[in-house]
């Protein structure tokens, strides 16, 4: 699932493609994602051009002078930039065409937005509430702490509710627990993603996720990376925890 740093480098990699660039056209194959693409996306976007691309948590925000188109890539989704015509496959529901590049969105399990925001995209219902950017400046061992105050959850749930700080999802949330230090684990993943930015220009493939060297995430029973004991897993709802209960206190 792109958490995330799959995010950032998604939007790292979309970036050149795609700022000061105007919308030439859209394609809409499937339109039931987690929310339905408004039938009108392309009379609204075409002829829009795009000023920023932002990343807010796991939302990429193409803004625009009337406002922002709002993606999501959900569980599964990846963008790629792509020639227009390129023949679709199964999953590639959305093109953004900007006239002689495309981006294209592919999203097997159909968990990801489209969507448009008049003027200010923070205001949107599925923005408007999201906590502190992990790594951005608010987000600090003090606010941690403060957000931990009255609340009886465990501290991966705080970590992976998206009102308190948002964008750490369920492997990070164990990584980052494991070195006790949430914005080096996502600082080092953006930076081992930074090899794989080329991977969002093809037309083809896998989507450009890069592998990454756990500490602790889907490793149960290997040995700890520092002190050689078995990683351990418990299940917490539909979750996996895998830690190590030597180094973890
Ligand atoms: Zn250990």
């Amino acid at each position: 699932m792109p958490e995330l740093p799959e995010v950032e480098i998604t939007r790292r990699g979309i970036e050149p493609f795609v700022i000061g660039k105007t919308i030439t056209g859209v394609a809409v194959r499937n339109r039931d994602l987690r929310q339905r693409i408004p039938r009108n996306l392309a009379s609204i976007l075409v002829g829009q051009r795009v000023k920023r691309l932002v990343r807010r948590g796991k939302y990429l925000l193409f803004e625009c002078d009337a406002g922002s188109l709002i993606v999501h890539l959900g569980m599964s989704g990846s963008l790629r930039v792509i020639e227009p015509g390129t023949l679709p496959r199964e999953h590639d529901h959305v093109d953004l065409v900007f006239g002689g590049t495309a981006l294209r969105l592919r999203d097997p399990r159909r968990f990801g937005v489209v969507l448009w925001k008049d003027g200010d995209a923070f205001r949107h219902p599925l923005l408007a509430r999201l906590g502190v950017e992990p790594l951005g400046e608010h987000f600090s061992p003090e606010f941690l702490y403060r957000a931990s105050r009255g609340r009886g959850v465990g501290i991966k749930q705080l970590l992976m509710n998206a009102n308190v700080v948002v964008g750490i999802g369920n492997i990070y949330a164990n990584e980052s627990l494991f070195k006790a230090a949430v914005r080096d684990v996502l600082a080092a993943a953006i930076a081992a993603g930074g090899s794989s930015l080329r991977d969002f220009v093809q037309s083809d493939g896998s989507p450009g996720y890069f592998q990454q060297h756990y500490c602790v995430y889907d490793r149960a029973a290997l040995p700890c990376r520092v002190c050689g004991a078995a990683i351990r897993v418990s299940r917490m709802g539909q979750r996996s925890s895998f830690y190590c209960a030597t180094c973890q206190k």
